[in-house]
């Protein structure tokens, strides 16, 4: 059977590879023989590609390793899109199906529907991954569903259900996509007085259940689970594969199409990372959170080359901060560029003893987390196309506390937003000369330099108060997410003077600081583009940056409002006094977290982090639209393909470079599609025998 499946594979590689490696020909420079990172601009979404050269020099079991957890990330992408709306993998389906099937609809109505489609591809569902409202396409209903029966008559697979017909599942879809009222907003954590976070909230971990309803109900599946009403009583539905004994969850297939190739990375892993990757696979299976944390206690002390995270991991889509969102990140390390985050996870200790807040929440012994800088090599389900810029895990304080934690820095990443983004941001809202030349001279090191504190020294420092029992984000609940990014972001400019930085060879000079704050406070001026609509931040790290920059401006003379031609600035006046605000609030944030106190969380992140001047909002909106500034940015990843020798193995992964989000999203989509086709034929050829 195996034998059968592989000649088959054999035969469809050939076209696959060639593909391949042409794509990665014409696409890896651009014509002056400069690597192309910018790619396009869908509505203000900026897209870039991103590159990972040192794939090219691992071994093949090296690469067989990265192969198999690649497949494993893609085989659980779509976990994410359903968590994300009830109705969200059906309308990306119905997308997917017009835009492969154009033949006859009207230019126009293309373009339209293929720019919504790209938006809902780059969100994972049709809101705004940090805005949390709902986008609409530019195209009519009507005009849409005159292109969708185009699509069909082209014989396009709207994957309908028997009896279903494609006008009746339009309709009954039309509020869910053309009207911007119905279901406005992804995850509310802050409803109106007297409303319920949870009905308030489209996204999909919860049917028909309020907040009241937990009282007296406890979650065993907190992370993993979504919770339904049934007969009148709430129940879980937990993410999990089954087998021996256990009952398939949601995604059960998905969940053990995962599981398998992790086993399967596993045959090419060091006896460490292989232990690693079946434990995961053990959790894909059962569902239940001791296999995760147990997974998590050996996953943090395996340090290793390839890595993956995968799983229900980050909760800042749950209103309530407690389900565990899908996401699979595929990592290599980048050597040439670790250094820098190893020098900063050896001297972890010292930064601790010289932050800002009380002795009693300092830790006495900082297990130095594993620091790397890595090639992101696929980013599926939350990690993807929207990339994070660093990622340090695991969440739970108690592993972290006992065992560190790992982070890392996606080096390939950070690089391509760096070039791509034209230094045109600091030439409309740098409010001088000598803050231009400074963001100049520094380049992109203050950049690395920030993600390189926030994540390494930041989320790993402090420790709890002695008596408090359980996690802080127990007790913090829904403005955990903020205070923690708030924090670590804190430690880094904390940080940002200290001559150590000078001493371990990470920075020229403590002139970095400044260089650091003015981009810091420029930065903050320049997100309130980013809520075009309403008056307040949702997304936590917008929220912990407005957060400081606010506080910052009205307890200390550091930062200041300059009004020149009309146009508003924040000009940092007296570095000094900034830093000295930002080792108050950080020693506040810290104790917060400490004792798992909900009510501070609560007044300091509503008096400083939430609401914006609407009227500056305006201003920096239109100035950031008149000089092409994009919300957020998304990457391409590279993609992996198999090259089969004559025996009908594999002997090289090729990594090419789409250069192009529509294919790489329609390549995911079909990623499995022949293997679906060889298994179909493969059973035939078995009940002929
Ligand atoms: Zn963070």
């Amino acid at each position: 059977m195996k034998r059968f499946k592989v000649v088959i594979m054999l035969l469809l590689a050939g076209a696959a590879v060639t593909a391949g490696c042409t794509k990665k020909e014409s696409g890896d420079t651009s014509t002056n023989g400069e690597r192309k990172y910018f790619l396009e601009k869908v509505r203000n979404v900026m897209v870039v590609q991103v590159y990972a050269d040192g794939f090219k020099d691992l071994t093949l079991k090296e690469k067989m390793l990265a192969w198999h957890l690649y497949r494993s990330g893609i085989a659980g992408r779509d976990i994410y899109y359903d968590q994300n709306h009830k109705h969200a993998l059906q309308i990306r389906n119905i997308l997917e199906a017009i835009v492969e099937n154009p033949e006859g609809i009207d230019e126009k109505v293309y373009s339209g529907i293929l720019e919504y489609t790209k938006l809902f591809w780059i969100n994972n569902c049709q809101y705004d991954a940090d805005k949390s409202r709902k986008f609409i396409p530019n195209v009519s209903y009507i005009n849409f569903s005159k292109a969708a029966s185009i699509a069909e008559t082209n014989g396009a697979d709207f994957g309908l259900e028997e009896g279903e017909d494609l006008d009746e599942v339009l309709s009954y879809l039309r509020p869910y996509i053309f009207d911007r009222d119905f279901e406005p907003i992804k995850t509310n954590k802050n409803p109106e007085e007297g409303k319920d976070m949870l009905a308030e909230s489209a996204v999909n971990f919860y049917d028909g259940v309020t907040l009241a309803d937990f009282e007296g109900f406890e979650e065993k599946n907190s992370l993993n689970s979504k919770v339904v009403v049934e007969n009148g009583e709430l129940r879980e539905l937990v993410y999990r594969a089954g087998g021996d004994g256990i009952e398939p969850g949601m995604y059960a297939e998905e969940l053990e199409a995962s599981a398998r190739e992790l086993e399967e990375a596993a045959e090419y892993a060091e006896p460490d990372q292989a232990n690693v990757l079946r434990l995961l696979a053990k959790y894909f299976r059962t569902g239940d959170l001791e296999d995760f944390r147990t997974y998590n206690i050996a996953w943090v002390q395996n340090g290793t080359k390839i890595d993956i995270i995968n799983g229900f991991i980050e909760v800042y889509n749950d209103p309530r901060g407690q389900k565990g969102y899908y996401e699979a990140m595929l990592e290599l390390v980048d050597e040439e560029n670790t250094s820098m985050l190893r020098a900063f996870a050896e001297n972890a200790l010292y930064f601790e003893q010289k932050a800002p807040w009380a002795d009693e929440y300092k830790r006495a012994v900082i297990s130095a987390p594993i620091a790397n800088v890595v090639y992101a090599l696929l980013g599926a389900g939350a990690a993807g196309p929207k990339s994070p810029r660093g990622i340090n895990l695991p969440n739970e304080q108690a592993i972290r506390e006992e065992y560190g934690s790992k982070s890392v820095v996606l080096g390939n990443v950070v690089i391509a937003r760096h070039v791509a983004s034209a230094t045109a941001k600091m030439e409309e809202f740098a409010v001088s000369d000598e803050m231009r030349a400074r963001a100049k001279k520094f380049g992109g090191l203050i950049f690395d330099l920030e993600v390189a504190m926030h994540e390494v020294v930041g989320h790993a420092s402090g420790k709890k108060a002695a008596d408090l029992e359980g996690d802080p984000a127990d007790y913090i609940k829904e403005y955990y997410s903020t205070l923690e990014e708030a924090r670590a972001e804190l430690v880094a400019l904390w940080n940002f003077f200290d001559p150590k930085l000078v001493e371990m060879g990470v920075a020229p000079s403590t002139e970095v600081g400044k260089a650091g704050y003015d981009a810091y406070a420029m930065g903050a001026l320049t997100n309130l583009r980013k809520v075009p609509e309403g008056d307040q931040f949702e997304e936590d790290h917008d929220r912990a940056t407005h957060l400081i920059v606010e506080y910052v401006r009205r307890n200390t003379s550091g930062i200041e409002l300059k009004k020149i031609d009309g146009k508003t600035y924040f000009e940092v006046v007296d570095y000094d006094e900034m830093h000295r605000g930002i080792g108050e609030i950080l020693s506040k944030l810290m104790e917060i977290k400490a004792t798992g106190d909900y009510e501070g969380a609560k007044a300091i992140i509503s008096e400083y982090g939430i609401k914006i001047d609407t009227e500056l909002r305006d201003e920096i909106l239109e100035r950031s639209l008149a000089i092409g500034i994009s919300d957020f940015d998304v990457v391409v990843y590279p993609r992996l393909t198999p090259l089969y020798g004559a025996e009908g193995s594999i002997i090289d992964i090729d990594i090419s470079y789409p250069m192009d989000l529509k294919t790489q999203m329609l390549d995911f989509k079909h990623f499995f599609d022949e293997e679906e086709k060889d298994e179909e034929v493969d059973t035939q050829e078995v009940v002929i025998k």
